[in-house]
């Protein structure tokens, strides 16, 4: 039976091994059995399913997880936790620790020994100093995973599943509307980690498409131009994207695709949906 995530059972092994939190790792540990149970269902894992674990801290969430899959592969960057996840996740069998940076961590190769090339599916509560490169390294490595279940930072959460005209607006929310259908599932407060973090949290849940709700002939150049776009985000498309060297791109052009396009030349990126970026991009690839 999972026993942490009960405040007493957590600082109880905290003080065990004399744990020191470290900040430039994001350690902010869950001890909210509501919450646990909450981030759990929403990944709709079952004995099927093997999941990838991202930064089990002491393994509070591993072992929800250990519960519900087939299998758990959780990947923590702080050596000092290893010993303590070998003692917490001394009964589950099916759970692998492995101490590496998820940033260097080859999920391809877990799938295809672990998973006979099926995809596996992500849960975690994020470090959210490295929010970002995580979640766009999985998305955009095509890496074989069919959805990504995390606690995140909520305005992160909000920017992920924002739409056009809106503040939250921007590249992130572009990728993630590529990759996966977003879905906020559940507001956290600071007072159900440990330490308490000083923003609130949200857990967000990402299915990826099977294949994107956009035609595009080239991911890659539509990206530069929706970075390109939000660099100079009070900039009209025309400037922003004209300004951007690395593109290459006269005004004159922009402008006249813009109107071929059917929108005026004072349109700016922060209105632009993933549909017209992609339009935007199939028409302006060199
Ligand atoms: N899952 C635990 C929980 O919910 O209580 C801990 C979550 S804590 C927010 C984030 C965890 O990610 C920490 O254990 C931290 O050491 C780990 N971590 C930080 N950077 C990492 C990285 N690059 N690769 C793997 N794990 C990392």
């Amino acid at each position: 039976m999972a026993t942490l995530g009960i405040p007493q059972n957590t600082i109880a092994v905290l003080q065990k091994y004399q744990f020191h939190f470290q900040k430039k790792y994001g350690q902010n540990f869950l001890i909210d059995p509501k919450v646990l149970e909450r981030i759990v269902r929403a990944a709709q894992i079952s004995k099927e399913d093997c999941v990838l674990e991202i930064g089990p801290g002491i393994g509070t969430m591993t072992q929800y997880l250990a519960e519900s899959a087939r299998e758990v592969v959780a990947v923590e960057i702080d050596r000092t936790l290893i010993p303590i996840l070998e003692d917490t996740l001394s009964d589950y069998e099916n759970v692998t620790i492995v101490n590496e940076d998820i940033l260097k961590f080859d999920v391809e190769r877990l799938v295809q020994v672990r998973n006979a090339g099926h995809p596996v599916k992500v849960v975690a509560n994020l470090p959210y100093y490295i929010t970002t490169p995580i979640v766009m390294g999985l998305l955009e490595k095509h890496a074989p995973i069919s959805d990504i279940t995390i606690m995140v930072q909520k305005e992160v959460a909000r920017r992920m599943q924002a739409g056009p005209g809106t503040k939250d607006y921007g590249a992130l929310s572009l990728a993630v509307g590529f990759y996966a259908k977003a879905e906020i599932v559940a507001n956290v407060p600071p007072n159900c980690f440990l330490p308490r973090p000083n923003v609130g949290s949200a857990v967000i849940r990402l299915v990826r498409y099977q294949t994107p709700p956009v035609e595009v002939a080239d991911e890659e150049y539509m990206f530069a131009l929706i970075r390109a776009s939000f660099n100079q985000r009070r900039k009209t498309l025309v400037n922003g994207l004209g300004n951007a060297a690395g593109l290459g791109l006269s005004k004159a052009r922009i402008a006249q695709v813009i109107g071929e396009m059917g929108l005026a030349p004072t349109v700016r990126g922060e209105s632009f949906t993933l549909e017209q970026f992609a339009r935007l991009a199939n028409r302006l690839k060199p």
